[in-house]
């Protein structure tokens, strides 16, 4: 790649880009992981700005302000649920990340962190989610010229381990 797409050890909710992707779950009102983080580190405006936006299908993704957060925007998410990998988890988590880099174009927005959705409780085998993430975000960088800078942001090492990886094999 051209050093637009990385990797850090990190808490998602200190990041001071654009936008940090929450991976939500389809009523956007909240819950554990990452998502439970976003909320309390927002602060209450976040949750009466989700009410609003009816909910998010699988796969797809919606913007909100950041509010408390350092970053300016949250993209809403929502990974699909491991059913052992024969009901389209691939294709739906690659689209999450494509919708969610879609809304920030959109927006003309410059960087973007994404945390490693579905990995958690949504328990989408990381190796895996990881490759989808680094290819899908890579082709998108590829026919994109306004995204700046994309980050995933690793909870602990392995995780990162396994995107520094993903990335250093893959074709400029
Ligand atoms: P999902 O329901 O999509 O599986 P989770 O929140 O359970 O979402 O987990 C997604 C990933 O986010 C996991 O790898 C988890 O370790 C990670 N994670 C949890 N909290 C944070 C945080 N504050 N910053 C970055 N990543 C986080």
């Amino acid at each position: 790649m051209d050093g637009r797409m990385s990797a850090v050890l990190g808490d998602i909710t200190r990041m001071p880009v654009d936008a940090i992707v929450n991976a939500a779950n389809s009523t956007l009102l909240g819950g554990g992981g990452v998502d439970g983080a976003i909320h309390r580190a927002a602060g209450p405006e976040l949750l009466a700005e989700c009410r609003a936006l009816g909910g998010c299908a699988t796969g797809e993704a919606k913007m909100t302000a950041g509010y408390a957060l350092p970053a300016r925007h949250v993209i809403h998410t929502v990974g699909p649920v491991w059913r052992g990998g024969g009901h389209g988890e691939d294709a739906l988590l690659a689209s999450c990340y494509r919708k969610s880099l879609l809304l920030a174009k959109t927006h003309a927005l410059k960087s973007v962190a994404f945390p490693a959705i579905s990995t958690g409780v949504y328990r989408f085998p990381l190796e895996q989610a990881c490759e989808i993430a680094v290819r899908t975000v890579g082709e998108f960088l590829s026919d994109d010229r306004t995204l700046e800078k994309v980050i995933f942001v690793c909870f602990d090492a392995g995780t990162l381990a396994l995107y520094q990886e993903r990335m250093a094999g893959r074709r400029p």
